[in-house]
């Protein structure tokens, strides 16, 4: 299977060094949304959607004042899926399903683009981002990003490990080659995607750590100001710290044989893209 590396949304927030690890403090950091585009035997498979066409026309009114003032997000629609996934020359419709790592507004806001694909999602995700029990849950997930009734297909963990973690063996309709592997703390329903390509195991491991550094197999280490955001917004961090420990774990004893990739480090993803293009 072949794999795409895209950016799906660019975030501007203020911050500098304390998030990016350099320039200023003046500077703006820069974060995206990295989602991975996998041509399979029957169909196009999207990993996460970053935001939406309809989110670009109206961020504030879709995405939420504190979100838009907070991370000051490009908007600019030719970042989104839907025309990345036409330029390179597939329909949208080709996109026959969509796993998503979780369901925060900027994660799911492409969703409206492919109406028609079912949409794979950890159980637990599906319920929290149902029910928004709690403030910060109201702000994270937005009910008008799937207003318009995706085909959801919900799963709890189960099947044999991979690589000492639980994961779904199967996903309805897709190949044994992608993997839902629960990795919650972020998010009550958070998962890491797991795709066997062309070139090797990938996972997205989505939110579950921020810096590409937090996973070095020798001297792992975040900025603090991604340490401290991620404190901030994890509804479990203790479960999200271990899983983290987890997936620092997998990079030092089987970097070999799995790539590790989170969702907005765009260091990380100028390599991931760079290696696919080199076919490394
Ligand atoms: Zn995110």
């Amino acid at each position: 299977m072949r794999v795409h590396h895209l950016n799906c949304a660019t975030m501007c927030p203020v911050g500098g060094r304390l998030l990016s690890g350099q320039g200023s403090l003046l500077d703006r950091a820069t974060l995206v949304c990295h989602c991975l585009l996998v041509e399979t035997g029957d169909g196009l498979l999207l990993v996460d959607t970053g935001l939406g066409i309809a989110d670009c026309a109206d961020p504030k009114g879709r995405l939420g004042g504190p979100f838009v003032g907070i991370t000051k997000p490009r908007c600019d629609p030719e970042e989104t899926a839907a025309r990345q996934v036409e330029r390179l020359g597939f329909r949208r419709s080709d996109v026959r399903h969509v796993v998503v790592t979780h369901l925060d507004l900027d994660h799911a806001g492409g969703l409206v683009d492919f109406p028609d694909a079912t949409v794979h999602v950890h159980e637990p995700e599906l319920d929290a981002a149902l029910a928004r029990l709690t403030l910060p849950e109201k702000n994270r997930y937005r009910p008008e990003q799937w207003a318009h009734r995706p085909h959801w297909a919900r799963y709890r963990a189960s099947g044999e490990p991979w690589h000492g973690f639980e994961c779904v063996r199967q996903l309805d309709g897709l190949p044994p080659e992608v993997l839902m592997v629960p990795l919650v703390g972020h998010t009550r329903g958070h998962a890491g995607i797991a795709v066997q390509g062309d070139r090797g195991w990938l996972l997205h491991a989505g939110d579950a750590y921020f810096f590409r550094d937090e996973v070095d197999p020798v001297a792992p280490r975040c900025t603090p100001g991604l340490a401290l955001f991620q404190r901030l917004v994890a509804i479990d961090d203790e479960a999200r710290r271990r899983n983290r420990d987890r997936l620092q774990a997998l990079a030092r004893d089987h970097g070999a044989e799995v790539r590790i990739v989170c969702a907005h480090d765009p260091v990380e993803l100028e390599r991931a893209q760079a290696a696919a293009r080199e076919g490394a």
